[in-house]
Formats: structure tokens, sequence, C-alpha cells
């Protein structure tokens, strides 16, 4: 798997900018709401940020600045909110048909930052306050594992967090985010023809889906037949119209949407939809994430071997090999995929905290100071994986550690949007590290902006 594969900006700053946006959404965490997470995958994170960034150019912003976030959510839905980040439910990726029906709404999203809508009325909209992490796609298996408080974690996660109501941008700022989109489209010399066809799949998914109406792209992006007839006006016009798709990134795009469809969906209707006659690649990766989530490892693992006879050095399908062998039980097996697609994907934070997962799951004490090195870095890299700072967590547990331990669960717990055990941990953590270090001055930071974050959740009340 790649890193997103834009240098990113100095990890302090990034981190204090997610820190300030991420207690902000604690704050609405405790509204009731819908349930929703941030989905992160390297596979999918990798595409995205392929296919959005000529996009992020054409539209004058840095692609290091842009991240294209995934909402674990199957409605149909993307918005931007107060930052540069574009936000696309999991089920607008199930719902196209091909990268190129993505791009176009990226490209839409990225006229609403340009353009400045999302920053203006950012007060009516959030985060999500917590993250799900693809790769770990049982946290049932997990608890079952022994890893027990992770597994709940991410669990729960998925149903504490909230987003804010979406906001629906004026008549006005929709047919400029549409008419900045189609420049950007056309500067990425991409064709506007998936952006047309997803815009009137809409129209009529519409009636024939129970869309929510609440959080729909019909909501909070009201389309007319003039919007539509608009843009097909402008993009039949511009001389990218009839450029080809690019066909390997379309490939990768089928692969990520039947990955999608296999966690997020039910079994039953992943085999219905990618049915065992289906030899494909990505029928046989869907059907991997269909297997695993109904018990059978075997015809799980089955799948995946056919997938790494053609493609042996392919760091996505080592990963799930290593992740479905951890989650079976077979850690020691587990190990070499995963040391495997860690090396070739240049230490891609998330499979590094799964394979920082295995290590640890071997039980075996000569694991742990290579566990130790491999989640620190992940970490440092990106700090946006609470997974890996559970395992860091639980490293530190076993070396006696309790106050590191404690910091790892701090930072764990911001990122799941539980400020109260933010705060508990962060403060645990003070009373043993020496004043002043920066592990000190690291949890101070938390505490004090986990218990802004409660005392707001209080006065709400
Ligand atoms: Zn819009």
């Amino acid at each position: 798997m790649q890193h997103r594969s834009q240098p990113q900006p100095p990890a302090i700053a990034r981190l204090f900018a997610r820190m300030l946006a991420l207690c902000a959404a604690v704050m609405l965490a405790i509204q009731p709401a819908a349930a929703q997470s941030i989905l992160r995958d390297a596979e999918t994170e990798a595409l995205l940020a392929d296919m959005s960034r000529d996009l992020i150019l054409a539209a004058g912003l840095l692609p290091s600045n842009v991240n294209v976030v995934v909402i674990n959510d199957r409605s149909i839905n993307a918005f931007v909110a107060g930052t540069q980040d574009v936000y696309i439910h999991s089920g607008l990726i199930e719902a196209a048909d091909n990268a190129n029906e993505v791009q176009g709404v990226i490209a839409h999203e990225l006229g609403h930052i340009a353009l400045g809508h999302s920053i203006t009325r950012s007060e009516n909209a959030s985060k999500a306050g917590n993250i799900t992490i693809l790769s770990l796609l049982l946290g049932l298996a997990a608890v079952a594992a022994g890893a027990g408080e992770a597994g709940l974690g991410i669990i729960g996660a998925g149903q504490q967090a909230a987003l804010g109501k979406f906001l629906a941008h004026t008549r006005g700022e929709e047919s400029g985010a549409d008419v900045a989109g189609a420049k950007y489209l056309s500067q990425a010399g991409l064709t506007g023809k998936g952006s047309l066809a997803f815009f009137k799949k809409l129209q009529n998914l519409e009636f024939r889906l129970a869309i929510p109406q609440e959080d729909s792209y019909n909501r909070s992006h009201p389309l007319s037949g003039e919007r539509i007839t608009l843009l097909q006006e402008i993009y039949q016009n511009d001389p990218a119209y009839d450029n080809p798709l690019d066909p390997e990134l379309e490939a990768r795009f089928q692969r990520v949407k039947a990955k999608l469809v296999g966690y997020v969906a039910e079994p039953t209707e992943t085999l219905r939809d990618y049915p065992e006659t289906d030899q494909s690649v990505p029928a046989r990766y869907a059907r991997a994430y269909a297997w695993h989530k109904s018990a059978y490892p075997e015809k799980a693992l089955a799948e995946v071997r056919s997938l790494l006879a053609q493609a042996p050095d392919d760091p996505y399908f080592l990963e799930i090999y290593g992740q479905i062998l951890l989650e079976s039980g077979r850690p020691k097996e587990a190990i070499a995929p995963l040391q495997k697609a860690v090396a070739s994907t240049n230490a891609q934070s998330l499979i590094a905290g799964v394979y920082g997962h295995a290590l640890i799951a071997t039980e075996d004490p000569s694991n742990l100071a290579e566990a130790e090195r491999v989640l620190k870095a992940a970490v440092a890299r990106d700090a946006e994986n609470p997974f890996a700072w559970y395992q860091l967590g639980v490293v530190y547990a076993d070396r006696g550690d309790t106050a590191r331990a404690a910091l790892a669960s701090a930072e764990r717990y911001v990122l799941q949007g539980n400020a109260p055990l933010a705060l508990q941990s962060a403060e645990q953590a003070m009373t043993t590290l020496p004043q002043g270090s920066a592990d000190w001055i690291r949890a101070q930071d938390i505490a004090i902006l986990a218990r802004d974050a409660v005392e707001r959740q209080r006065r709400r009340r």
C-alpha cells in the first residue's frame, strides 16, 4: 500500500489543527444524530489522492492540504465542512459506476472550497469525530481474539459520533461550484461525462431507493433539471469531453468499490452482487471480506490466495491476507505477509498498525521491541490512527510504562471523539510523566482541549 502520496505538512502543525477540529466535533458528538465515522483504508486513500490530485491543483489548492475523506455511511452524499477536506460517503462510492463519476463530485466539492462556501458557514457543519479503520474489518473478531477493548472501541466509535447537520448550499453556491468543478475537470483533462451520469443517476435513484432525506446529496446539493442542462452544455463544449477514461485508475476504483461493499454490506448482499461465478479481481476481493465477515476464514483465505497467485507483491492483497490470518487467531502466519506489505508501501501507517498488532498478538516477548518501533513510526507519520495508538499503549502497558500507556490511550480517545476518557487518560499520564517533558506537554495539550470539550458538553445539557 502506499502512503498518501503527497508530502505532509509539518507533523506538529497538522496534529494541532486536527486536534482542534476533532475537539470541536467532540462537542457535537453527544447530540443524538446519525452515527458516522471516518473510514480509513490505505488503498482507498491512495486511490482517492491519485483521483483528485490534478483537480486539487486546478482548483488552486495544494494536494498536501486537501484530503478526500471517506465517511462510513451508505447513504449517498459528499460535503465540505470548513476545512480544505472533501468528505465522501462510502455509499457514494458504492453508487458510482466508475472513478470519473466520483471525480465529478470531487471537482464540484472543490469548487465549494475554492469559492469559500464552506468556510463562511462552517459553524453549521462539523467533521466526523472519530475514525474507523477499514483494515480492522472485524470489531467483533478482534474482541473474540482478545483485543477486547480495542474491538469494542471500534464498534462503539461507529455508533457514538455524529456529524452536524449538513448545510444545504444556496442555489447560487451550487451553480458556482458546478461551473468551477467543470473548469477543474477540463483543466485536469477529465471528461464531464461521469459527472453528468452521476447527477442523472441521483435524480432517478431518489425515487427508486429510500435515500434518507436528512443527509442525502439531494438535500445538501439540491438538484434541478436546470442545473443538469447547464452542466451538459458546459461539458459537451469542452475539449476534454471525449477524452478516454484512465484504465489503470478505473481498475483500481473497481477494486476499492468492491472492498468497500465487502466491508460495509451484509455478506449475503455482497455475495449477491459479486456471485462466485464472477472470478474477476474485484469480485474475489469483495467475497474475501464477505466470507471473513461470515466467519468462513478458509473460504476468505482461498479467495485472497487466488488474488496473490496473480499478484504476489500486491500490498493490499498481502494486507487483507495478513489481517484475516490475524483475526482468525493465526498471528504468527500473519507476520510475513504484513511485513512484506509494510516494506513495499514504505511503511504506510495503517498497514504498519496491523503489522504491529500481529507482532503483539504472537505473545512472543522478543517481538515487542519491533512492535514498538513499527507503531511509533506509524503514529509519528500519521497520528490519526487510533488502532496504532491502542497497540502502542498495549506495548507500554506490557513494559510497565503506565504513563505512556495512558498518553497513548488519550491520543486514541481523542481520535475516537471521546473527550471524557481522553481527559481522564491525559490527566493520568501527567501525574507520572516528568513535568515539562515532550510527552508531558503533549498530555497537557490533550487535557486542555478535552476539558474544554467536556465543559462545553456539560453546558449544553
Ligand atoms: Zn454542492
